[in-house]
């Protein structure tokens, strides 16, 4: 995995996963097995947050050995950014800390989550033993201010890749967790265009230096600007072209000859998961457009 970095910033490899330090008190590990997918540690003496929890097991238990062997301390709140598998599967081997997220996040899990997590430990053996974990600290409009040592983590309401999306800015490292909010590829799955668009523009007014991505590398002050336009251009970009698809009569044939790059975003990131992605969104916008 592929990370920017300023000379200060720690890079350093875990067993597997790479572990950054993108402020003093503060940690991203990038999965290595499931698509960049990243986790973030806020430190503080009374305790961590953790925002995310990975959905492999080995992965997360290498944070939790992290914290309690090197850091020191337990962690005490568990940010699910949304209810999607890679970000949630994790959570239950924090039995003691306080599962936070947005209440949308907390009924999805309750629902696709159990039905999700029961289909994937069928094919895959390593995930026995998980279990879903709602979220008790749930919140539905505004702002949720988490409140530990001498950290706040605010969450916000983000839709746009999910219905519950949210984003955790630590304002005293100006560092923001903008979850799949933000991805090297915007990314729709199973949720809106435009509502992701005004969580973009909202990302742009906050006050952060760095900019930590669901997936992917870490985004730098001088960067995230100019991401966000990039981004905003590329879903507009892509409902314009498959909005003419869909006029003149196209099929998808034509649909997959939307190339990523012609919508100005690069085929690399992620080990070139991105193009599936990219092809995703586009046959979600189409399969909209067509019934409605
Ligand atoms: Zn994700």
């Amino acid at each position: 995995m592929i990370f920017s970095g300023t000379p200060s910033n720690e890079v350093q490899a875990t067993q597997r996963m790479q572990r950054e330090r993108v402020a003093d008190d503060i940690y991203v590990f990038t999965s290595d097995r499931y698509a960049g997918v990243t986790a973030g540690v806020v430190y503080t003496p009374e305790g961590a947050i953790l925002i995310d929890a990975l959905p492999y097991p080995q992965e997360t238990w290498e944070i939790k050995a992290f914290l309690e062997t090197r850091l020191h301390v337990p962690v005490r709140y568990v940010v699910n950014t949304h209810h999607h598998a890679d970000h949630t599967y994790g959570t239950c081997l924090f039995p003691d800390a306080v599962v936070v997220g947005h209440a949308l996040c907390r009924q999805l899990l309750d629902t696709v989550g159990r039905t999700g997590l029961e289909e994937e430990q069928s094919q895959l053996p390593e995930l026995a033993g998980l279990f879903v974990v709602l979220p008790e600290l749930i919140f539905e409009h505004g702002r949720l201010n988490l409140h530990l040592g001498n950290k706040t983590v605010q969450l916000m309401h983000s839709p746009g890749h999910s219905s519950d999306s949210i984003t955790a800015l630590v304002p005293e490292d100006r560092v923001l967790f903008a979850a799949d909010t933000m991805m090297p590829v915007p990314t729709l799955l199973d949720g809106d265009l435009a509502e992701l668009i005004n969580s973009l523009r909202a990302i742009a007014d906050l006050p952060a230096d760095n900019v930590v991505q669901g997936h992917g590398e870490v985004i730098l002050r001088g960067e995230i600007q100019s991401v966000v336009e990039s981004d905003i251009r590329y879903l507009q970009t892509i409902q314009e072209r498959v909005a003419h698809v869909v006029e003149q009569r196209g099929g998808l044939e034509e649909l997959r000859r939307i190339d990523i790059e012609s919508c100005g975003k690069s085929r690399i990131p992620l080990n070139g998961l991105v193009t599936d992605l990219h092809a995703a969104n586009l046959q979600k916008l189409y399969d909209r457009m067509m019934s409605g």
